[in-house]
């Protein structure tokens, strides 16, 4: 799932999955991961898999080689 976490759908989603006993993987935008990070343990706590979608989602074909390390390593240091 792409562009997560949000607070308003990630938990409904989360129960989807639960009742229907299925793990997913869920893509993480940094920045939405440090202001929810409560959904981000529950995320886990859940047996989900997480992936770096890097803190704001930017088109790297418009970055630079610095500005695109402070996208992965910063939404790595939050996740
Ligand atoms: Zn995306």
């Amino acid at each position: 799932f792409d562009d997560g976490p949000n607070p308003f759908s990630t938990p409904d989603l989360l129960d989807v999955l639960a009742e229907h006993e299925v793990t997913a993987t869920f893509c993480i935008i940094g920045a939405y991961a440090a202001e929810y990070p409560d959904l981000i343990r529950r995320i886990v706590a859940e047996g989900h898999g997480l992936v770096n979608h890097t803190m704001t989602h930017p088109d790297f074909s418009e970055c630079t080689p610095d500005e695109i390390d402070r996208q992965i390593g910063g939404a790595n240091e939050v996740i």
